[in-house]
């Protein structure tokens, strides 16, 4: 057994930078499942949401709310932009560098549904790229890669650390704070652009230990992904293509979004999503991102990644255009915590990033607000951390004995990406989730290991919020 006085579960952006305002005095450790950039963090690629200054944040606060349709949490929303230019200084004074132009001035671009340009990015294309590997070099704490929390350690409703198996070996990992940073759960679906790493376990987790989870059904597509790839992460053809001038067209060149949202490609991302869905259904037509607008060299300079990645997957960019489709994206649900991370009814519990839902992003999430969600509220949490001293734990704690994986879970996990794929995501029918919920419900009381156990559990959670929301809101669309 080992003692820290903070355990982190995750090393995206979130863990990283809690981890970065927790001082070496405290003894922290930082735990992540697979190798450190296996995370969505170094996937994001558009960008991080900043209001300019200080005339831009009621705007961009009320492009927040709007894109939220009507469910954000205010307050938390008031947060997330009054602290998002000290969090941008804060990441510049420590010496990352934001695209900047020739004169020295930072680059804002803009996404759908942001009404100004207000979106700054690194390396074109690979902001989180680079933002993780800038945190990655300033963190001061150890980390533990490749080894999977399979347990809260949790007694008298306080948290006393995690139960990890690290190369087949189980550990229990003390400490009195811990924080859950393990964001979404891509891989619970068919089609998706996250991390193989990410599979909602800790989510899992607090349904077996009645942690409360929130918005479960507010689960967010991309519209504009090329599935065609062979991996179960598909290639993301990132919002900032849209926002710089690429096009949605048909088979025959025709840009039929216009028919859905007056604002065509720079509508919210649900909209154009369902609209490709609807679109492809009705008229039996492969759809397409088109990037005719663009000169060559500025969209080598600008795109440098999807560039590389597209042509490597024989596509000529920009002169080619690419067949796309919707993919899973976001969790814009998750633990529920208040604006310090807290989860209030576990002493020394706190969820940051994506795993956690703040009622920052309502029922939709405004584009590039998510790196900056990682940013602000994982400072809040460290800084909770600090002023909160931690009760002792008891010696014993109940941890599960479940073996992690049984024969057949593979077919089953299989099966599961293809139901919620099918019956959860972009389009719902009432029949279709109480479908998915009976087949979801049957799988449970098979014999399966825990890590199947615990995607079902999160997968059944995301049905039973979906069932119970009767009306469509945001990114919940029920037909
Ligand atoms: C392709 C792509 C592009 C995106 N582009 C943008 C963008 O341009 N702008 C934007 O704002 N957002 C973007 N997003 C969303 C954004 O990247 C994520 O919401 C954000 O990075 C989440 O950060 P996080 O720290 O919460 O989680 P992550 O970065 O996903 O990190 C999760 C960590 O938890 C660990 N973990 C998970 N489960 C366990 C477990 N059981 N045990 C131990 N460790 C575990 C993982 O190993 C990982 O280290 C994009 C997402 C994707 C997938």
């Amino acid at each position: 057994m080992m003692q820290y006085d903070v355990v982190i579960v995750g090393a995206g952006i979130a863990g990283l930078y809690a981890a970065l305002h927790l001082p070496t005095s405290k003894k922290v450790l930082i735990i992540n499942k697979a190798q450190p950039w296996e995370c969505n963090t170094f996937y994001a690629q558009g960008g991080i949401t900043t209001a300019r200054n200080d005339a831009d944040i009621p705007v961009h606060i009320s492009d927040t709310m709007n894109a939220g349709a009507g469910m954000c949490n205010a307050e938390a929303v008031s947060v997330l932009s009054h602290q998002s230019q000290d969090v941008i200084d804060d990441l510049i004074t420590r010496g990352f560098e934001f695209d900047r132009d020739d004169a020295g001035h930072l680059l804002y671009t803009k996404e759908a549904a942001h009404s100004e340009n207000r979106i700054l990015h690194a390396g074109g294309d690979a902001t989180g790229r680079h933002i993780h590997h800038f945190l990655l070099g300033k963190n001061p704490h150890p980390m533990l890669s490749e080894a999977t929390v399979i347990d809260l350690l949790i007694e008298e409703e306080q948290a006393c650390g995690v139960l990890v198996d690290y190369k087949g070996t189980r550990r229990q990992i003390r400490a009195g704070h811990v924080i859950i940073a393990s964001g979404g759960v891509g891989s619970l679906y068919e089609f998706h652009t996250n991390a193989y790493s990410i599979s909602g376990d800790i989510q899992g987790i607090c349904v077996e230990k009645n942690i409360k989870l929130e918005m479960m059904e507010m689960m967010q597509f991309h519209p504009t992904v090329y599935v065609g790839n062979t991996s179960v992460q598909k290639q993301l053809l990132s919002e900032a293509l849209r926002g710089e001038g690429a096009i949605v067209e048909d088979e025959n060149g025709y840009r039929f979004l216009f028919d859905y949202d007056e604002h065509g490609e720079l509508a919210p991302r649900d909209i154009v999503s369902r609209a490709i869905f609807d679109y492809s259904q009705k008229h039996h037509q492969q759809v397409y991102l088109s990037f005719k607008k663009f000169d060559n060299e500025y969209f080598q300079k600008r795109f440098p990644n999807i560039y590389l990645n597209l042509n490597a997957l024989g596509f000529n960019l920009p002169r080619q255009r690419v067949p796309i489709s919707p993919a899973f994206h976001y969790a814009i649900g998750g633990i529920k915590t208040n604006l310090d991370g807290e989860v209030e009814s576990v002493k020394g519990l706190y969820a940051i990033g994506e795993v956690a839902s703040t009622g920052v992003h309502g029922a939709n999430r405004l584009a590039s607000n998510s790196l900056l969600e990682g940013l602000v509220f994982a400072r809040r949490a460290a800084k909770k951390v600090l002023a909160f001293k931690a009760t002792e734990c008891p010696q014993i704690v109940q941890v599960t004995e479940e073996v992690l994986i049984r024969e057949g879970d593979k077919a089953k996990k299989d099966r599961l990406r293809r139901i919620m794929w099918d019956k959860v995501s972009i389009v719902r029918t009432h029949d279709g989730l109480r479908e998915a919920k009976e087949e979801i419900d049957a799988m449970l009381v098979k014999k399966i290991g825990r890590l199947l156990k615990l995607r079902l559990l999160t997968a059944r959670e995301i049905v039973k919020s979906a069932l119970a929301r009767k009306t469509s809101i945001g990114v919940h669309y029920i037909s």
